[in-house]
């Protein structure tokens, strides 16, 4: 895909479509298009991802976890997940790309990690290592 400078011509944009190094090139012309990279150090990127982030987790605030899947329901309130989500994912990638850092690479060295460090065998339907269900089990062995 060669992803436009601007939004406005209403390219459709699909997870099944769009690779990740296209999202990168969005980010990264959108902030060089408005002289914005050198606001862009890797503290300040990191820190966005966590403002971003709190955002995020803003919109589920108080939320029963009934009322927090119900979101899924609620075009306007879904809509408000998805731009706080895209908010956090730009700054992800932005700071992939001042660092250098391959995103499905890191991504997929560290699901190997957690795979690794949480066997489904002894993981399955237990949050961790806190959970009282896995400290049960381990007690039972
Ligand atoms: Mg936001």
């Amino acid at each position: 895909m060669n992803a436009p400078s601007d939004f406005s011509d209403n390219t459709e944009f699909t997870d099944e479509t769009t690779t990740v190094a296209d999202l990168k090139r969005l980010v990264v012309r959108f902030a060089e298009e408005r002289d914005w990279g050198r606001f862009h150090t890797p503290k300040n990127l990191a820190a966005s991802v966590a403002i971003e982030a709190a955002e995020l987790l803003e919109r589920f605030q108080w939320s029963t976890p009934e009322e927090s899947f119900a979101v899924k329901d609620d075009p306007e309130a879904l809509n408000a997940v998805a731009e706080e989500i895209a908010d956090v994912a730009s700054y992800l990638l932005n700071l992939c790309d001042k660092l250098g850092v391959d995103f499905a690479s890191a991504f997929a060295a560290k699901m190997r990690k957690n795979a690794e460090k949480y066997p489904s065998e002894r993981f399955r339907g237990v949050y961790g290592v806190d959970d009282p269900a896995y400290k049960n089990a381990q007690a039972q062995r």
